[in-house]
């Protein structure tokens, strides 16, 4: 552990030289940052040596928890055979090869070709670039127009901000990309009135159709949504809603597109969330899980329909980066994917881990007074704090980073959004170190509400 003298400088100099992403930097230099020095399995400790659950196990992506050693050995191999070699100019290498292989593998219907790139943000751009691109090549090039829903998160990037529904995103870095509309999200406990979960996944998903038909059919190239909006508050949808957009979207030609980069990976107990859901996408994003996040690493996995219309009509799809396909981090997906594999995590996640941990949320938390609503499946979740349980009425103030502070405080590292609590720890979590995880979370529940009641 540093010294204090050392502690406090690293401080200094942080508050002098970094500027943190999504930080109010004056807050955070008024209150000093924490320094996380290390991690093993669920666990991170600061440089103090308070040790802490990683609740959302980084930031949604280290699936298989940390210190793995089959993770770090394939690194240290690969940097030592070929640490670099890009995918461009007719190249390639075998742990990038061998990974969209893999990806095709796992991925379902026919998601039978890869693009790499390196965030969840630079995928979203991908898949803009390559949907809009479809179209023109299928002489159609006013199809170009994309919908997405209000509250999505698809990256920070302008593309991803613009495509993302968040307000207070869009509102610091417009003009934003043109040609993008938003359709309401399917949070059916947020929007009581009174219908049953079913018919509001109904009507929510009916809100594309009335929205491809004001803007036109054949102007519309893409739908694009996450399984589980992920840091929108883990909005799980109902049963009804992902089926009801996927034959909307077939009835009117329009892809569909899936944002797995939280959902993929065994989060919600199958390979991807549309799997869980119940829709084959045309297109989808991944990062994060894909490599448990030790490397950063993204994909897009295209469907033949589009894919081979791009390789049919010949000549360049100029879109690409310099580390699209990384030897070292591919190599590390690919381990990281064989243990998934062949540890049966992902099995583990639907049949045991994953019933497990959403019941304990329940059995311990579902009836605390500041609890309003529980949602999640796998090893995702999210808590809806209300002010009143009865009639669902919410806070006026900033309950959820109360609350994210007590957990801090109680040794869980948990993610406030607005008045949600969300959760996703890494999938390797053992039952003993849920019932932990919960009991620490029911402390800062207990602590929040002994402030706001
Ligand atoms: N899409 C989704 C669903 C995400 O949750 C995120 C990040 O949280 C992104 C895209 C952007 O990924 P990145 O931060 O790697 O650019």
């Amino acid at each position: 552990m540093p010294n204090a003298e050392a502690q406090l400088a690293m401080r200094d100099a942080d508050a002098r030289h970094h500027l943190h992403p999504f930080t109010d930097t004056q807050a955070l230099n008024s209150k000093g940052v924490r320094t996380i020095s290390h991690a093993q399995g669920i666990y991170v400790w600061d440089s103090e040596g308070n040790q802490l659950i990683d609740g959302m196990a980084g930031l949604w992506c280290v699936n298989l928890g940390y210190g793995r050693k089959e993770l770090i050995d394939a690194a240290h191999q690969q940097m030592q055979v070929l640490p670099y070699y890009n995918t461009f100019f007719q190249s390639t290498h075998a742990p990038v090869t061998a990974l969209a292989q893999a990806i095709a593998e796992i991925t379902p219907g026919d998601l039978n070709r890869v693009f790499f790139a390196n965030s969840g943000s630079e995928a979203i751009d991908t898949v803009i670039r390559m949907v809009r691109h479809y179209w023109t090549l299928k002489g159609k090039p006013y199809r170009k127009l994309l919908i997405a829903r209000e509250n999505a998160y698809h990256g920070s990037t302008l593309a991803g901000a613009s495509l993302g529904g968040m307000a207070h995103m869009q509102s610091q870095c417009g003009p934003l990309l043109p040609g993008i509309h938003h359709i309401r999200q399917p949070y059916w406990y947020g929007d009581p009135n009174g219908i049953s979960e079913d018919e509001f996944g109904l009507q929510r998903a009916r809100e594309l159709e009335e929205k491809i038909l004001e803007v036109g059919p054949d102007n519309v190239a893409a739908f694009i949504g996450e399984p589980i909006q992920g840091a929108g508050g883990v909005i799980v949808p109902p049963r009804t809603y992902w089926p009801e957009i996927q034959r909307i979207c077939r009835k009117y030609d329009v892809l569909l597109m899936a944002d797995e980069v939280i959902c993929g990976f065994g989060r919600t107990g199958q390979w991807f969330g549309s799997q869980t859901y119940g829709f084959q996408p045309d297109i989808m994003s991944m990062a994060k899980g894909l490599s448990s996040g030790y490397l950063p690493i993204s994909a897009v996995a295209v469907g033949d329909r589009i894919a081979d219309t791009l390789i049919a009509a010949g000549g360049e799809f100029t879109h690409g980066f310099t580390y699209s396909g990384h030897p070292v981090a591919a190599a590390v997906a690919l381990e990281n994917i064989r243990i998934l594999r062949d540890e049966r995590i992902i099995d583990a996640v639907a049949k045991d881990i994953g019933p497990y941990f959403q019941n304990r949320l329940r059995e311990v938390l579902g009836e605390h007074p500041l609890c309003g609503h529980i949602e999640g499946i796998g090893l995702i979740a999210g808590l809806a704090l209300v002010k009143d349980r009865q009639s669902r009425i919410f806070f006026d103030k900033d309950i959820g980073t109360l609350c994210r502070d007590e957990c801090t405080a109680s040794g869980l590292v948990a993610r406030a959004c607005g008045n949600r609590i969300v959760l996703s720890p890494p999938l390797v979590i053992s039952r003993a170190e849920v019932d932990e995880l919960v009991n620490r979370l029911r402390e800062a529940l207990d602590r929040t509400y002994a402030r706001v009641a």
